[in-house]
């Protein structure tokens, strides 16, 4: 038996990276996954390996109740029901504060922080008004918020992403002081540093790159799949009796 078997993973940030790897490891499990981004979704699909993968094209920059409700009501259309959400869909603009453009401070807050926290909304109401009642007693909808390392540190260049995910950090523990008692269970996972699009410029940047690994306990870059294997414990009923916490997958980064 698999772990997910008739259960629906959401997983936003589907199209590469660490949202690619997670739908793969949420198919490999039994899950139908429903993968959100807006470019093409067909290599997520294919790396889902004959498991059930929806594809769901959506610009998530907007930010807004409205945007997440209609996400959220497309993907109860095709997928029937969500046990499972991962907000992973995430952007970072770097520039010096200083100079910082307010067009790229929305978009980070938009995408990383509004949308996921209007995603999260929109998944509990439908729990609380349907979900739950359609679900064995012992069923409860798992939302698991990507954050970063800097949730608790600033970064360089970074101000609005660290923003946003300080923020989502915040957003974590107040959803979860509110839903656990509902069967909700409200976790975040915060990533060190790993191989994606999302860290190109600082993997392309001899300097910076090797002050990375140099502090990195583990002595490599993280893999995408690191991250999914934490997904899977947020998501299953191992992780019941957790509400709020933010995991560390970071190779050691946090605690040297
Ligand atoms: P990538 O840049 O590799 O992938 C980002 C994903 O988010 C893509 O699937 C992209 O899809 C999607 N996305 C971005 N903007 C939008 C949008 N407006 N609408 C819909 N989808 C969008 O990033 P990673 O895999 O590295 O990062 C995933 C998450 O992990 C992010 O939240 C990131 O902040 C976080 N993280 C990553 C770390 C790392 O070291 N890589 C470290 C700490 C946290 P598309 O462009 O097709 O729409």
């Amino acid at each position: 038996m698999k772990r997910f078997e008739k259960k629906v993973a959401v997983v936003t940030g589907a199209s590469r990276g660490i949202g690619q790897a997670i739908c793969a490891t949420f198919a490999r499990e039994g899950a139908r996954v429903a993968g959100v981004a807006r470019s093409g979704l067909n290599e997520t699909s294919a790396k889902c390996n004959g498991g059930e993968f929806i594809p769901i094209h959506a610009d998530l920059s907007a930010g807004t109740k409205k945007a997440a409700a209609d996400l959220v009501a497309e993907i109860l259309k095709q997928a029937g029901r969500v046990d499972i959400l991962v907000n992973n869909a995430g952007v970072i603009r770097r520039s010096p504060a200083v100079d910082f453009p307010e067009k790229e401070w929305d978009e980070v807050l938009r995408t990383n922080l509004s949308t996921p926290f209007f995603l999260c909304q929109e998944a509990a109401k439908w729990w609380l008004t349907q979900g739950r009642e359609k679900s064995s007693p012992e069923s409860r909808l798992k939302i698991i918020n990507i954050a970063s390392l800097l949730s608790f540190q600033g970064g360089i260049l970074v101000p609005a992403y660290a923003a946003s995910k300080h923020g989502i950090a915040g957003v974590t523990k107040a959803l979860a002081n509110e839903w656990a008692r509902e069967r909700i269970n409200v976790n975040a996972i915060a990533p060190g540093y790993i191989a994606t699009d999302n860290t190109q410029a600082l993997r392309d940047d001899p300097v910076r790159s090797k002050a990375i690994l140099d502090r990195i306990p583990e002595a490599r870059w993280g893999r995408p799949e690191d991250i999914a294997g934490g997904c899977v414990f947020l998501a299953s009923s191992d992780s019941d009796y957790l509400n709020g916490a933010i995991l560390n997958i970071d190779g050691g980064w946090l605690g040297r």
